[in-house]
């Protein structure tokens, strides 16, 4: 890994446009489990469903009760902390360097750690509204109330959280496309971008440094400038250091 890294740092120093593309992989290392691998949440039945069917907005409107138990229980983690990959980029972005983070995560983990500018494209569980009067709810207040998640003008709370069967945010994707079409240097970490739209955000970078970090192979690797099969946050860890 040392001169791949001697690489990266390299580019990081040569460059003040960089862009980082981040999936699940990113939180797996703050210990919160990652929906669609093997082992993952999406493998296991709840009360005879699959996760794609609780997590749906049909369901949500049908059955809000059951809908909260199992977010609650597995999709919201309010004890998790920003790991090294969060703090070296959010370090990056404090020098100038870094212009904007895409996340498909939904934890908050990147403004945790201090980053600015970031693209949830999925949403966050830290947002949530009265469907009816837009009324603002935190996290907290939501679990308080999450066996009658209503407001008090009688609408639903909904997280702020893309569903099954809803569409990402129109302005979220025009910021990230823009973000990454922009970028000199694109780092792509913690996804095997199988799942879209992750996959063909990546294919809009028409910089010059494309840079994977991911445990397992991607499609892309073949186009990248530099491959890293490691842990995301030792990676940018090591290679922001001396910065
Ligand atoms: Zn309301």
């Amino acid at each position: 890994m040392n001169n791949k890294l001697e690489k990266l740092k390299e580019i990081l120093k040569s460059c003040d446009n960089i862009v980082f593309f981040g999936g699940a992989g990113v939180s797996t290392e703050s210990n919160i489990p990652d929906f669609r691998s093997s082992s993952g949440l999406y493998q296991t039945k709840y009360e005879g469903l699959s996760p794609e069917e609780i997590i749906s907005h049909t369901f949500f409107m049908r059955n809000n009760k059951m809908f909260y138990d199992y977010y609650f229980e597995k999709m919201v983690y309010l004890d998790a902390l920003p790991n090294k990959a969060h703090l070296a980029l959010a370090k990056l972005e404090s020098m100038g360097k870094l212009k904007a983070i895409v996340t498909q995560n939904i934890d908050n983990l990147h403004q945790l750690a201090g980053s600015k500018k970031v693209y949830e494209l999925h949403g966050s569980v830290h947002r949530n509204y009265c469907m009816k009067c837009h009324k603002f709810y935190s996290v907290e207040e939501l679990l308080s109330k999450k066996d009658h998640p209503y407001c008090d003008c009688g609408g639903l709370i909904k997280p702020d959280v893309v569903l099954y069967e809803e569409q990402l945010d129109s302005k979220t994707i025009d910021e990230s496309l823009k973000a990454i079409v922009n970028a000199k240097a694109l780092i792509v970490a913690g996804t095997s971008l199988l799942v879209q739209p992750a996959a063909s955000f990546v294919s809009y970078f028409r910089g010059q440094y494309l840079i994977i970090i991911n445990k397992e192979k991607t499609h892309l690797d073949k186009y990248a400038t530099l491959v890293f099969y490691e842990s995301v946050g030792d990676v940018l860890d090591e290679a922001v250091k001396e910065m």
